[in-house]
C-alpha cells in the first residue's frame, strides 16, 4: 500500500514513512497532476481538500480525505480505513525526510555525525540509505510513542 499526500499533509506525510508505508509528497502539482500520480504509480490520494477528494473520486481514483484533528485521530482513522499497522518498528521505518529506506548503523560508523551527548546514552542508530540523515530514539521518542498509544486506544474504542 502506497500512499500520495498533498502540500497540506507534511508532518502526517513523515508519520506515515516512520511507520514503513511508501508516502509521497507532493506540494507543488496541481490537482490533474496529483490525480494522474496516484493513478500511474497506484497510491492511495491523501487530501485535505474536498474538491480535490471530489475531482479524485470522480476519476475512480483511490482517495482519502484526512480530517483536521489531532495526530493521533488522523492516524486511527487512516488505520481503520486502510487496516495500517501503528507499530513503529525501525526494521520497516522508511526515511520520514526522503522515503527512503533506513538501515542499522553501527556507532562507531556514525559518530562524528551525532551529538556526543547523544553518542553517550545511545546504542542504536539507523541511517537513510538515500540522504544519509541519522536516526536514534532521542528526546521525541516519547511523544511518538504516546501520540501511537492514543492512536491505537482511539482505534480500540471505535
Ligand atoms: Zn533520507
Amino acid at each position: 500500500m502506497k500512499f500520495l499526500a498533498d502540500s497540506m499533509l507534511g508532518k502526517l506525510t513523515r508519520w506515515l514513512r516512520m511507520l514503513g508505508y511508501d508516502t509521497t509528497y507532493a506540494d507543488n502539482l496541481d490537482d490533474k497532476k496529483l490525480v494522474e500520480m496516484a493513478n500511474a504509480e497506484e497510491r492511495i490520494l491523501l487530501t485535505r481538500d474536498s474538491e480535490l477528494y471530489r475531482f479524485a473520486k470522480a476519476r475512480e481514483v483511490r482517495a482519502f480525505f484526512v480530517e483536521e484533528r489531532s495526530r493521533s485521530e488522523q492516524l486511527a482513522a487512516l488505520s481503520r480505513q486502510f487496516n495500517l499497522s501503528l507499530e513503529l518498528n525501525p526494521d520497516i521505518s522508511r526515511c520520514p525526510l526522503c522515503n527512503a529506506d533506513i538501515s542499522p548503523a553501527r556507532k562507531d560508523s556514525i559518530c562524528e555525525s551525532i551529538p556526543e551527548a547523544t553518542a553517550r546514552v545511545c546504542e542504536e542508530f539507523w541511517k537513510c540509505v538515500n540522504c544519509g540523515k541519522i536516526y536514534w530514539r532521542g528526546a521525541h521518542w516519547k511523544k511518538i510513542v504516546e501520540t501511537l498509544r492514543n492512536a491505537n486506544s482511539i482505534l480500540k474504542d471505535g
